[in-house]
């Protein structure tokens, strides 16, 4: 099963060096949470979000001076998208836009006039950047509050529909939807609801998941439930945690689904029990963290770290290469052969020989 065959046919977005829906792949997004007049935490922060492999940023732009940051960042080279994450104040977005940004996220209802809306439309589209609606449970308007006495999908959903309208009357239709709530089934329907009407492409997150135990879990369940019916084309893992972290556990959610174009290894380990005569928990970890840190991970290889020879030869013999324990030893099995006897303390190194030759 390839989730990426199933996905929902989406309007291309461009957001800088990269494309967001139709065939693009799924892309990681975080925000950084440094304050945006801070060149120097910027950029120390975008590079290592760049490290973990993220694709999009976000950074908030409430004043000029992180205008000015925006800009120099740009203007610097540096690569990843940038999004400027803008509330109400219209004359911030325009700014953005005139600086380098290459999405604008702000929600045309929020901003006041229909003069202020077109200016912000009319910055966009000169230097070609996409709009990304964003709406939230904890930021619905009052009526539609009103209306379903909860942030309900359906109120969701209807907030998101407005605030497309207002760009549509303005014909531009470089947008993106994220409709996020930190209660999954809430997110879930209202993205469906908006996935039905729309063919613009959709963010996809679980807001205030929480700290990084609970909000992955939150994360997986709502963004994963969606990306299994082809719905999504970019997401962020929002964790009460470093930026870095998100991304991290943003790349290994998609790697879950077979979905991610960066790390495409499939790590398989079994979760020891009574027969397990090696040490299997410190030979899975460091096989992964190492695996990780030397790139391994590009390779579409599936490596499989079993703890015994009653079921470990089975199951590695169906990966690409794999080990099952023994007592002080493993077996060494390479796409479903036996190659080698390894003593304990030498399995991680041949393994991970076997998989650079590979
Ligand atoms: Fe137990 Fe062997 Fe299965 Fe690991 S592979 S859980 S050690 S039976």
């Amino acid at each position: 099963m390839n989730f990426n065959r199933i996905r929902r046919k989406t309007k291309k977005i461009k957001i800088g060096s990269i494309a967001i829906g139709g065939d693009a792949p799924v892309a990681v997004q975080s925000m950084l949470n440094v304050p945006g007049h801070d060149y120097e935490a910027v950029c120390s922060q975008l590079h290592r979000l760049e490290e973990a492999g993220c694709d999009v940023v976000r950074m908030s732009v409430p004043d000029m001076a992180a205008v000015h940051v925006l800009g120099n960042v740009k203007e610097s080279g540096f690569r990843l998208p940038l999004v400027a994450d803008i509330h109400f104040d219209y004359r911030m977005a325009v700014e953005a836009a005139e600086a380098g940004a290459d999405k604008i996220r702000i929600n045309p209802g929020n901003i006041g006039s229909r003069e202020r809306v077109r200016a912000v439309v009319t910055a966009c589209r000169k230097h070609t950047i996409p709009i990304r609606i964003g709406v939230n449970g904890g930021s619905l308007e009052k009526d539609i509050l009103e209306k379903y006495g909860a942030p309900t999908a359906e109120a969701l959903a209807e907030s998101a529909a407005r605030h497309i309208s207002i760009l549509e009357e303005f014909d531009f239709s470089d947008i993106v939807i994220a409709i996020k709530s930190s209660h999954v089934p809430e997110m879930i329907r209202a993205n469906e609801l908006i996935a039905e009407r729309y063919s613009y492409p959709i963010h996809l997150g679980v807001t205030e998941a929480g700290t990084p135990h609970m909000g992955l879990i939150k994360s997986s369940v709502g963004i994963g439930s969606l990306l299994c019916r082809g719905i999504g084309d970019t997401i962020r893992v929002s964790l009460t945690a470093p930026p870095e972290e998100e991304v991290r556990e943003g790349r290994a959610l998609l790697r879950a689904l077979g979905m991610d174009s960066k790390f495409r290894m499939n790590f398989i380990s079994c979760p020891t029990c009574g027969r397990t005569r090696i040490d299997i928990i410190r030979i899975a970890k460091e096989v992964e963290a190492r695996t990780e840190a030397e790139g391994l991970t590009e390779k579409p290889l599936t490596v499989a770290v079993m703890g015994c020879a009653v079921n470990g030869p089975g199951e590695a013999k169906n990966a690409d290469i794999g080990i099952a324990g023994g007592i002080g030893e493993a077996l060494l099995i390479k796409k479903g052969e036996i190659i080698q006897k390894v003593p304990e303390d030498r399995i991680v190194d041949t393994l991970l020989n076997e998989i650079r030759r590979m």
